[in-house]
């Protein structure tokens, strides 16, 4: 889960109140959420849906509400089905909805269980972090426990990119120029676009050095 701003217009075609993803709500949507699952943070899973954010329920306005719509896929979509309709809202700019679940890469590609950990006490936080531990921990069904570990080996992937920046970064010879563009290449990494952008940011609000160096680049929606 990462920020998300919901800007621009409402997409036309909800108005009319028949369709809630049609074209345009697609279009937009991939916009605003960068082609993301906005749960797992996959970016263009195989399998993705517009998803009711609070279940519409058959309630008229839920069911087109522009702010009620998110892109989820559908691994996601079936973990979270109803009992999970009261989390954090990554379209909040109120809420860090990073900062609020501190979550760390696996540190092999086949370990074996991620660190995902509530930081806050509310009930909205306490069961977002329960839903990504399901996501990315699950092993209720034999299903769940392969497609959880295929994730975890995804988010290993795109940590081991900011770990060859990290080398970079912090070898012994690195010349100022070449620190310099290591930090903008992990720049890239912590942009909401990239995958698993929330995991990459844990690494670093964790790195006494970076940490501070690149606090604004963090839970920042673009
Ligand atoms: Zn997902």
């Amino acid at each position: 889960m990462f920020n998300v701003v919901r800007n621009g217009t409402t997409p036309v075609s909800l108005a009319s109140r028949r369709k809630y993803d049609s074209e345009d709500v697609w279009e937009a949507l991939n916009k605003v959420f960068h082609k993301k699952c906005y749960i797992c943070e996959t970016r263009e899973p195989h399998d993705i849906n517009v998803e009711h954010f609070v279940p519409h329920e058959g309630n008229e306005d839920l069911k087109f509400d522009w702010s009620n719509l998110n892109l989820s896929c559908s691994r996601c979509n079936n973990i979270k089905l109803v009992k999970y309709n009261d989390l954090l809202d990554c379209c909040d700019p109120n809420t860090d909805v990073i900062r609020a679940i501190k979550r760390l890469p696996p540190s092999t590609p086949y370990a074996k269980k991620l660190q995902i950990e509530a930081q806050l006490d509310d009930d909205k936080t306490k069961l977002t972090a329960e839903l990504l531990d399901k996501v990315f921990n699950s092993k209720h069904t034999p299903n769940k426990a392969i497609t959880s570990a295929f994730l975890r080996k995804k988010v290993f992937d795109q940590y081991n990119l900011l770990l060859e920046q990290l080398n970079r970064y912090y070898d012994p010879m690195a010349l100022p120029e070449e620190k310099t563009i290591a930090v903008e290449r992990i720049k890239l990494l912590l942009k909401p676009s990239s995958p698993y952008s929330s995991f990459i940011s844990w690494c670093i609000i964790e790195d006494e050095e970076l940490g501070p160096i690149l606090k604004d680049f963090i839970g920042v929606a673009e």
